[in-house]
């Protein structure tokens, strides 16, 4: 089942709160003043399945411009938005400072709801449609699909549901792989449990049991139980709204924008680099130490903006500036936030963190810049991996990635070092520089590897080894036939393979014939020494001593390995010793009467012609004779030989 959040958005009054009731039969105003003055003052909460398995957690903000900050701090962990637009009044002031809000924290999913259909006609509807229309048209929602509801009378719900399955289905889920964050957005004490917190997993697993620690106090602490969606459960996932109740906190520890995280992830700051926009709708640039409000997932912060590359940031322009802030913030790299006039309260901007824990820069420190830009995109292990992973398959080397990322060599150098240390890259040294893959890549060849060998071995076990170059060909064709050898010898080095001249075997493998099948071939090999040069035809041999086709040729080509048994002709196969007396036998005749024929061969080595031959032209081959019409003569190997 996919986990989504879906928050509300809009104006107050337009009936978000309502609709949420509607589609889920939740009542989220549940404060005695929110039910007395009939808004939402206080985030509320909602769960809704969706067609496609998909479990929606709804996060219903307050409209009120009052309670912006609020609404702040439940829109940080949302997937995707209900743009709730009144069909009555049309776009209102807070309509648009929350399509602000959603488009500076990269919020670019969603749908429109335009609520109270019910109070007008169709003329009215048509008009308020083309305005939303032309208001949405410069933002990420320009494509969101449009549904005209009633809270009131119900029509239009179904089809916003499955507008909702629709646009969700085109996220991408969040990544359980981190290790977990979950930003708090309420505190309260359950009797006989104690301390509960909620809020959104933004990142990792939690389970029951693990220890947590509590930022920026860093109190730490344990899971004592967990709720996702209002079910118990053992463990929450990220993209989950999640209740966990901790061990041994006192409520008064802990506040809205605290964060409860896998120990000694997060390190709590009074500066933040970030990269800051300021809206086009702004009403004046922004100076030098302008004190703003900070909102950063739920929690709300003081501080000034310290400006680095010009005197004032103006509506619409962006840039780095250092936050210097009064509290301690606890972010992430990449994480998105807002900043807020300090009085009167007015949505002015916001960006991304580029680094949660800098050091303190200047006013005007213009020359930080540069590296600001480069952090952004990534520390410089951060940019290898992801080149590692694009190059998949095809190992890269220091010099391809100084190409590709501009860092240094050194740079290059000591990210490869600590990824290899974090087991995300692997190093193979070859002849003038290393190689490099991704660890998931280098660990499947290994596997892919090491299973090919032990089936082969299972296969052909008589036989040395795999042969290289058709390893190579068959599954590591990203490797030239000159730099394969530098991979295998690093899995020889590992100890995973032994590498031969032709061949790569397992390290424990021996070609060896079992002792039933030794026993057998003692004997064939002695038939071919008692007929040293009369021995049976290879099939004639296998069938005496029941070998089939398949295992005749395993024996032949062992055989031929070991050298005992040499290939004269096709299907002629002598045993080394008959070669080593034939040549003696051939030599000697030669130096008594400097020629030999055909038939004196023959008698000599009283063979048959069948065979006097093709061993000749073997000598002639290995330049022991050399023909002269039908004779031989000593051929170079011989004169090198005698002298
Ligand atoms: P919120 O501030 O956006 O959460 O708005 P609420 O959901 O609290 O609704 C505000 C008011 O509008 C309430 O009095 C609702 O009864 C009314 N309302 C909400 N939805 C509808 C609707 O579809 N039709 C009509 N006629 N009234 C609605
Ligand atoms: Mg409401």
């Amino acid at each position: 089942m996919k986990h989504i959040i879906i928050g509300t958005a809009g104006h107050v009054d337009h009936g978000k709160t309502m609709l949420v009731k509607a589609l889920t039969g939740i009542d989220t105003d549940r404060l005695r003043e929110e039910k007395e003055r009939g808004i939402s003052i206080e985030l509320g909460f909602a769960s809704l399945e969706l067609p496609g398995n998909l479990q929606a957690g709804i996060v219903d903000v307050p409209g009120h411009e009052r309670f912006i900050k609020n609404m702040l701090a439940g829109v940080g962990g949302i997937d995707m938005v209900i743009l709730v637009i009144a069909a009555d009044e049309g776009i209102m002031p807070q309509t648009r400072e929350h399509l602000d809000i959603i488009q500076l924290l990269q919020v670019n999913k969603g749908v429109v709801a335009v609520t109270k259909s019910d109070l007008v006609d169709d003329e009215w509807m048509d008009l308020v449609e083309e305005d939303i229309k032309e208001f949405l048209a410069p933002t990420p929602l320009a494509a969101a699909p449009l549904i005209k509801v009633s809270a009131l009378t119900g029509s239009g719900l179904g089809e916003l549901k499955s507008a909702l399955a629709r646009e969700a289905a085109g996220l991408t889920p969040r990544s359980s792989a981190g290790r977990a964050r979950l930003p708090v957005d309420r505190v309260f004490t359950v009797t006989g449990f104690g301390t509960v917190v909620t809020g959104t997993l933004l990142a990792g697993r939690m389970h029951i049991g693990d220890q947590v620690e509590i930022i920026p106090d860093k109190i730490t602490s344990r899971i004592r139980s967990l709720q996702v969606h209002g079910q118990k459960s053992e463990f929450a996932e990220a993209g989950q709204r999640v209740a966990v109740n901790i061990t041994g906190v006192e409520v008064e520890q802990i506040e809205r924008g605290s964060v409860v995280a896998a120990p000694g992830i997060l390190k709590p700051s009074f500066r933040l680099d970030v990269k800051l926009t300021l809206l086009e709708s702004a009403p004046r640039p922004l100076r030098q130490r302008a004190r703003v409000r900070l909102y950063l997932s739920t929690a709300e912060l003081l501080g000034r903006v310290i400006l680095l590359d010009r005197e004032e940031l103006k509506p619409g322009e962006t840039t780095y500036v250092q936050l210097r802030l009064e509290k301690h913030a606890v972010a992430a790299k990449g994480d998105r936030f807002v900043i807020r006039t300090y009085s009167p309260m007015l949505t002015i901007g916001g960006g991304t963190i580029i680094d949660p824990a800098p050091k303190k820069h200047r006013l005007g420190q213009k020359d930080i810049i540069g590296s600001l830009a480069t952090r952004e995109k990534g520390t410089p292990p951060e940019i290898v991996r992801q080149h590692l992973e694009l190059a998949g398959a095809k190992p890269v080397t220091e010099l391809d990635l100084i190409k590709a990322t501009g860092y240094s060599r050194d740079e290059i150098i000591s990210a490869l070092k600590a990824l290899e240390a974090s087991r995300e890259a692997k190093g193979i040294p070859a002849d003038n520089q290393n190689l490099y893959v991704s660890r998931a890549i280098y660990d499947s060849w290994k596997q892919t590897l090491g299973a090919l060998l032990s089936a082969y071995h299972r296969e052909h076990s008589l036989r040395e080894g795999y042969p290289r170059e058709e390893i190579r060909s068959r599954y590591f064709h990203h490797f030239s036939a000159k730099l394969f050898p530098a991979l295998l010898n690093e899995m020889e080095r590992e100890g995973l393979i032994k590498v031969y001249a032709q061949t790569v075997a397992l390290p424990d493998h021996l070609p060896e014939p079992d002792p039933e099948l030794a026993a057998r071939l003692i004997q064939l090999e002695n038939t071919f020494l008692e007929n040293l040069f009369m021995p049976p035809a290879w099939p004639e041999a296998c069938r005496m001593y029941g070998l089939d086709e398949s295992a005749g040729q395993e024996v032949l080509q062992y055989f031929l390995r070991l050298n005992k048994l040499v290939k004269i002709a096709d299907n002629l196969y002598l045993h080394s010793e008959a070669i080593t007396r034939a040549r003696q036998s051939v030599l000697d005749y030669l130096k008594e009467h400097g020629e030999i024929s055909i038939g004196e061969a023959r008698d000599v080595l009283s063979t048959s012609r069948k065979f006097t031959l093709p061993l000749l032209e073997y000598f002639d081959r290995e330049r022991t004779t050399r023909r002269v019409g039908d004779l031989r003569v000593p051929g170079r190997a011989a004169e090198i030989n005698s002298k």
